[in-house]
């Protein structure tokens, strides 16, 4: 495609100002004013990418098709422009240091000395430029993770200084997102932070375009007065950005402020029609006035932390929508699930969600809870670790299978019925080696899974090494617990059900990775359907 535009996202003053959201929703209004337009997160950290990452650390680790393990804000970026992402949208300084060291080692640089300016540089620059070399886009969204003035963040800024007189002056643009805080003692926006922040850029040899300010209160002409003329942008590109209800306000908040004008007109671009948010905002006018409500419990050992079950948390509001019900969810960690209390813990809930996770921490409480909802016939949805320990539960007191277990978290149980996949046995490095993104899975016909997608042949994310053991496939579904889906090539069991319960579906992908805003997921769906029956 000619003449790819770019435009970078930078943020000042603070932290978790929600670049990916602002990101996401001019993303969206330039989407439907009819560009093709994808975002890109280059992330200054070491790793490689999250996948190495605790939760604790970094919130839910994101799987696209393509099997890369991403940031969260991808998860945001899908869900808006509801379009798949890939490797390629996920960049981090681990990722940029490897391919220049590694080109070092091949002797590519023969002779050379090797320096962040030009070679990591030329290295980052490449990176933002491969997605508009695939001919896909038009305009590309690249966001700078962290703060100006990071240390980290160094080699990004001077890339972006670059890169912006080499691409010229209508081809890419800078959007620095900043907090104007309210002191309420003094009862007054401040700019200073921002003047502060803007000048800590331009030390970088970089001017932002346009700002857009997150506050807890209006802009009054005054403010943006100051800004503008402190900081040398225009009037009409300082952007306010007030606190929303939820994050699926701030497309048409960014549109009532113009962001996606001032945008086009710095680009030299002309929306090709005008940027009606229709399906979005039917969506959203279904999540902000639901006529019931259903109890969710989700089950897992980082419910302290919102953003380490993002997308399920995301998947659920959707499905809630889409059923014209409020998912209240009620986090339960399963360390904290005894067999003594979990009926005193679980009752009354509409529904239950075992999430996926790692490690022999908390198992025992999410095997008692999936068997207080096999019991007590409430909707059961096992995710990953969820479905592996729906299997181990009725093992365990259905075919009274004493102490069976995953490998993972018992290598010595007598009765392994979820074993390590064969070709993990030899894997030693950890990074980026489990069964990631997508693969097949072939629907049985009569089951509840097939009545919620409607068709026989899916394709979902995954990012596990244990599997069903099929060496107990026939004791295991002769008892009731049935593989209704499975992998058409390798026959490795993707579904389970218990057919004769109201809803008890476990399994081995993440449907929560698919789900967006315009296509909630068919599972996520089907399940809060079953929760408001079950009320
Ligand atoms: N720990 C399990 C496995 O590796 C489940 C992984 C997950 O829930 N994502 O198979």
């Amino acid at each position: 495609m000619p003449n790819t535009k770019y435009i970078f996202v930078t943020g000042g003053v603070s932290s978790s100002l929600g670049k990916g959201i602002i990101a996401a929703s001019l993303a969206k209004l330039l989407q439907s004013s009819g560009f093709s337009v994808t975002i890109q997160k280059l992330d200054p950290y070491i790793n490689i990418d999250p996948g190495t990452l605790n939760p604790y650390e970094h919130g839910e680790c994101y799987v696209t098709n393509d099997g890369a393990e991403t940031d969260l804000d991808l998860v945001h970026y899908e869900r808006f422009l509801n379009i798949p992402t890939s490797q390629a949208n996920n960049v981090t300084t681990g990722r940029i240091y490897q391919t220049v060291i590694n080109k070092e080692r091949k002797g590519d640089y023969l002779g050379k000395t090797v320096q962040i300016i030009p070679h990591i540089t030329d290295e980052i620059k490449k990176r933002i430029k491969l997605l508009g070399e695939t001919g896909d886009y038009e305009i590309i969204i690249t966001e700078i993770g962290g703060t100006v003035g990071d240390i980290e963040s160094l080699p990004y800024i001077e890339s972006v200084r670059q890169l912006r007189w080499e691409l010229g002056q209508t081809n890419a643009l800078v959007i620095h997102l900043t907090l104007v805080p309210y002191l309420a003692a003094a009862k007054e926006l401040k700019t200073k932070p921002t003047q502060h922040s803007v000048k800590e850029l331009m030390q970088s040899g970089l001017s932002p375009d346009i700002l857009v300010c997150r506050t807890e209160h209006h802009l009054n002409d005054g403010i943006k007065t100051k800004l503008a003329l402190f900081c040398n942008v225009e009037k009409e590109a300082i952007i306010e950005s007030i606190d929303a209800k939820t994050i699926y306000d701030v497309p048409n908040l960014m549109l009532k402020e113009g962001l996606d004008k001032v945008v086009l007109n710095k680009l030299e671009l002309t929306a090709k029609k005008s940027p009606e948010l229709v399906a979005w905002n039917e969506f959203l006018y279904k999540f902000k006035n639901p006529v019931d409500t259903v109890e969710i419990g989700l089950i897992g050992k980082y419910v302290e932390l919102q953003d380490a079950y993002k997308s399920i948390l995301e998947s659920l509001g959707q499905a809630g929508a889409y059923n014209e019900v409020k998912v209240n969810i009620h986090p339960i960690h399963s360390a904290e699930l005894s067999k003594e209390n979990v009926e005193n813990k679980l009752e009354g809930l509409n529904g239950i969600i075992v999430a996926p996770g790692f490690g022999d921490r908390g198992i025992e409480g999410k095997i008692n809870a999936v068997k207080y909802a096999r019991e007590n016939k409430i909707p059961f949805l096992g995710i990953c670790l969820g479905m592996q320990m729906a299997v181990i539960e009725f093992a365990r007191n259905v075919l009274h299978l004493k102490n069976a277990n995953s490998t993972e978290m018992d290598n010595d149980t007598p009765y392994p019925v979820i074993d390590i996949m064969e070709d993990q046995k030899k894997v030693t490095e950890k990074g980026g080696t489990m069964r990631l993104g997508s693969w097949d899975c072939k629907i049985q016909k009569e089951s509840k899974s097939y009545m919620a997608y409607g068709k026989e042949s899916i394709s979902e994310r995954h990012r596990h090494r244990y599997e069903f053991n099929n060496n107990y496939f026939d004791q295991i579904t002769k008892a009731g617990l049935k593989a209704t889906g499975v992998n058409p090539d390798t026959g490795l069991v993707e579904i389970m059900e218990l057919p004769d319960h109201p809803w008890f579906i476990g399994v081995q992908f993440h449907p929560e990775y698919k789900s967006t805003v315009i296509d909630p997921h068919p599972l996520f769906l089907d399940f809060i359907k079953a929760c408001i029956l079950n009320k």
